[in-house]
């Protein structure tokens, strides 16, 4: 019960990484509201998450949209009374060579990626600020921190993701909240897991504790990060790949 009646909205929170963290906080008692542009998966998240007997919403919103944000950010406040934690976790992959990437692919990841972690970010530190309290956590990527072949928009976006997260641990620390990132690894969820098996045994062989990453390792990472047990940590960026980038 490390979250017990925090209030946490969880982006992209329908599937992989961002579902299995909503399970995770829920059980540690905290009251979730997920947001997906995905309706479909997102109201089975819901139900699994009633399922536990959380307490929870589902809020249909495309980060990219500010009017969206702005109605998820509402929603969250006026249900549950208080915004304790974000985690901006939504995120889509849309790789290509970069003399052969079509400026909608750039578009795309940039809008969702890293101008959908500046939109939900920026309504609910106003939420936050008012409280004096919160955290926010940020879906990075290794390729943020090591940049990646075919993944120009992606590892732009998720770079920026990272300047973010440290450009508001010192702005919003003053104000009591922490921001931090997590930069995952190889995780395998719907984004990876269409990969061919010779990728994945590659993928596997070159990280040092021979596995590919669960959506669980991350959920952990989060959870810890979103925890009191963290609350010296500020403006950090934890890689959770397995070792795989050493
Ligand atoms: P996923 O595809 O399983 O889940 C992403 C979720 O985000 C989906 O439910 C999708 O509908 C939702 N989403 C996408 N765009 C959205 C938008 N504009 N508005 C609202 N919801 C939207 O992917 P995942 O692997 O769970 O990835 C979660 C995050 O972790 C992403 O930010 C991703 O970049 C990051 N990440 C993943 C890996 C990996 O190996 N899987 C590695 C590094 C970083």
């Amino acid at each position: 019960m490390r979250l017990l009646n925090k209030v946490a909205i969880i982006t992209g929170g329908a599937s992989g990484i961002g579902k299995e963290t909503a399970r995770l906080f829920a059980q540690n008692g905290a009251k979730l509201v997920i947001a997906d542009y995905n309706e479909e998966a997102g109201q089975a998240a819901l139900e699994e998450l009633h399922a536990l007997g959380a307490e929870a919403e589902f809020v249909r919103a495309d980060v990219s949209n500010r009017e969206d944000v702005q109605n998820l950010i509402n929603t969250a406040k006026s249900k549950f009374g208080a915004i304790d934690i974000l985690v901006n976790n939504a995120g889509i992959t849309r790789d290509g060579w970069l003399v052969k990437m079509d400026p909608a692919q750039w578009d795309q990841v940039i809008s969702i990626n890293l101008t959908g972690v500046f939109n939900c970010t920026q309504s609910a530190a106003s939420v936050m600020m008012e409280q004096g309290s919160g955290v926010i956590l940020n879906a990075a990527s290794v390729v943020g921190l090591y940049g990646n072949i075919g993944q120009t928009n992606y590892a732009a976006a998720k770079a920026g993701v990272i300047g973010m997260t440290k450009s508001w641990a010192k702005e919003l620390g003053p104000k009591g909240i922490r921001v931090n990132a997590v930069a995952p690894g190889f995780i395998m969820t719907g984004m990876t897991d269409k990969m061919p098996e010779k990728v994945l045994g590659m993928m596997e062989e070159k990280t040092p504790l021979r596995r590919l990453g669960q959506p669980d390792d991350i959920a952990k990472a989060y959870l810890f990060l979103a925890s009191d047990d963290a609350s010296f940590v500020n403006g950090a960026v934890l890689s959770v790949d397995g070792g795989l980038t050493l």
